[in-house]
């Protein structure tokens, strides 16, 4: 076992794991792999928070960089990262998993508010609560919104699922020398500007002491395998 003491964790998932193999959106087929990769952790008896990114559809950076006002953008990357929550709780449900979404913007119609006290409820009673909107405000990432809701729900650790399979010294893609850490301090991934998840984020898990392990997605299985010990993953601590 990874984390052995671990009860409840939050797992991130960034919103282009979504595509699949697409260049963009939502590959349903894909977002039923993931699911059941979720309800497997579920099965393991852990208590499960979701927080999925949004930049599959869209990144207020990337709108604000073709002359869009920064917080309007960012405002449509949090209304991105609700439709795919929307899509993970539909996945998770067609598989008998019972969900309940949570956005920090509210949308009464289609999930419910930010509710710390209603969350922990859903999670007693072995509900995935699925966290929408990131923090809710612009300027901000969904990776800080995990964060957040790691330190507000008191998880044990925070399970960050990218497209790579740890934290490296260098880029991978680019140097074939980068070689990954075991385990590295919150406070070099700053120093270093190591590619974790940004600042603001390492920030709020080193000063809540909420561990962050970094591993693959790509792999079928691997949240299960990392979970149990078996899988190759950074532990940011
Ligand atoms: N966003 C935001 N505030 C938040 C969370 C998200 O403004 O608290 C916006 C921001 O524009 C971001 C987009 O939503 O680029 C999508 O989230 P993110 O980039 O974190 O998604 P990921 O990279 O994980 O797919």
């Amino acid at each position: 076992m990874l984390l052995p003491d671990a009860k409840r964790i939050l797992l991130k998932l960034s919103g282009e794991v979504l595509m699949g193999e697409q260049e963009f959106g939502i590959d349903p087929a894909y977002v039923l792999r993931l699911a059941e990769e979720v309800k497997a952790a579920r099965e393991t008896g852990l208590e499960i928070c979701l927080v999925i990114g949004g930049g599959n559809i869209f990144r207020g950076m990337a709108g604000a960089a073709q002359g869009m006002d920064r917080a309007q953008a960012d405002y449509m990357g949090m209304l991105a990262t609700v439709m795919n929550a929307l899509a993970m709780q539909s996945a998770l449900e067609q598989l008998g998993v019972d969900t309940r979404v949570q956005s920090a913007i509210q949308m009464d119609q289609v999930c419910e508010p930010v509710i710390r006290r209603r969350a922990e409820r859903h999670l007693a009673k072995g509900r995935i609560v699925i966290f929408a909107a990131g923090v809710g405000a612009p300027y901000f990432t969904t990776d800080s919104g995990a964060a957040l809701r790691a330190a507000e729900l008191r998880c044990d650790a925070l399970l960050k699922g990218t497209s790579v399979d740890g934290v490296y010294d260098a880029d991978p893609k680019r140097d074939p020398d980068a070689t990954r850490f075991e385990t590295v301090t919150y406070d070099k991934v700053l120093a270093n500007n190591l590619k974790v998840m940004d600042a603001s984020a390492v920030a709020l898990c080193r000063d809540n002491a909420i561990p962050i392990v970094v591993f693959s997605i790509r792999e079928r299985g691997n949240v299960a395998r990392v979970l149990a010990g078996e899988g190759v993953q950074t532990i940011v601590k």
